[in-house]
C-alpha cells in the first residue's frame, strides 16, 4: 500500500525521531568537547598574558625616535590622525629592548619634550610623542630635587585609598583643564632600564595622580573621559596660541 506524500514526513519523523535526537545530542556534546580541547591547546591564556607585547621596535618607530628633533611634537586630539594614535592601546617593549640605545634616546627626548617651555608638563606618555609603547615620564614631586624619571613597560599593579578629585590638564588637549577623580595611592611596576628587572614603587597623592593620568594614556584613555566639567585655562590658551602660531612655521607633527 502506498503512503500519501503529505504523510511521509510525519511518518519518518516519528519513526526516526529517537535516533535523530540522539545524533543531535551527540553532535552537540562533541562540539562542546572539541571547543574545550581547542581552547586548551590554542594557548589562549598565554595570548591574554602577552596581549600588549608589540615585538621589536618597527622601522617607523626607530625612524621617529632617531630622526625627530630633541623636543618631539606632542600629538594633539584636534588632529584626527594624532587622536587615533592617542586612542590606541600601547604595546610593551620586548624586555631586552628596554636597555637598548633606541629606548635610551626615546627616554631622553621625552624628558626634553615634557620640560620644554612650550609644554612644561609634569608627565608624558609614549603615545603623546607618536610611539605607541608602554613608557611614561613622571615628575617625582615626592623625591628631593623633584627629578623626572622614565618608566618602561609600566603598569598600575594596585590602586586604593579614597578617590579624590583634583585638577588636571593634558599636553595633548590644550588649553582645557578639569577636575578628575583619582585614587590616592598606587603601586606601580616597571622594567628597570639598567638591570632589566621588574621594580615596584608605592606612590601617593599628586604623584599617584600623575601615574594614573599617564598610564591611562597607555590604554588610549584621556582625562576628558573621566572629568566632571571642562574649563579653558586662559593663560595656557594664550601661551598655546603663541606657540602654535610659531610652530606652524618651524615644526609640526610627524605622520606616516
Ligand atoms: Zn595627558
Amino acid at each position: 500500500m502506498g503512503i500519501c506524500p503529505l504523510f511521509t514526513f510525519p511518518y519518518i519523523y516519528n519513526r526516526y525521531m529517537h535516533k535523530i535526537s540522539k545524533i543531535l545530542v551527540s553532535v552537540l556534546l562533541c562540539s562542546i568537547f572539541l571547543g574545550a580541547v581547542t581552547d586548551l591547546f590554542s594557548f589562549s591564556g598565554q595570548d591574554k598574558r602577552v596581549r600588549h607585547a608589540g615585538g621589536a621596535l618597527s622601522e617607523r618607530e626607530i625612524s621617529l625616535i632617531r630622526n625627530s628633533s630633541p623636543v618631539m611634537w606632542v600629538y594633539q586630539v584636534s588632529d584626527p590622525y594624532q587622536e587615533s594614535v592617542l586612542r590606541r592601546p600601547a604595546s610593551e617593549f620586548d624586555i631586552a629592548e628596554v636597555g637598548s640605545e633606541n629606548v635610551a634616546i626615546l627616554s631622553s627626548k621625552m624628558l626634553s619634550t615634557v620640560n620644554a617651555p612650550q609644554y612644561g608638563g609634569v608627565g608624558i606618555a609614549g603615545p603623546q610623542v607618536g610611539i605607541s609603547r608602554r613608557i611614561i615620564a613622571v615628575c617625582r614631586l615626592d623625591k628631593p630635587g623633584e627629578p623626572f624619571e622614565v618608566y618602561p613597560n609600566v603598569k598600575l599593579d594596585s590602586l586604593w585609598g579614597p578617590v579624590e578629585k583634583g585638577r588636571e590638564g593634558c599636553l595633548s588637549i590644550p588649553p582645557y583643564i578639569g577636575n578628575v577623580p583619582r585614587y590616592k595611592h598606587a603601586i606601580v611596576s616597571y622594567i628597570d632600564a639598567k638591570t632589566l628587572k621588574v621594580k615596584r614603587d608605592t606612590v601617593s597623592d599628586y604623584v599617584a595622580r600623575i601615574f594614573q593620568h599617564e598610564c591611562d594614556h597607555l590604554e588610549g584613555i584621556l582625562f576628558t573621559d573621566r572629568v566632571d566639567t571642562l574649563n579653558v585655562d586662559k593663560s595656557w590658551e594664550a601661551e598655546w596660541k603663541a606657540f602654535t602660531d610659531t610652530a606652524k612655521v618651524i615644526t609640526g607633527p610627524v605622520t606616516f
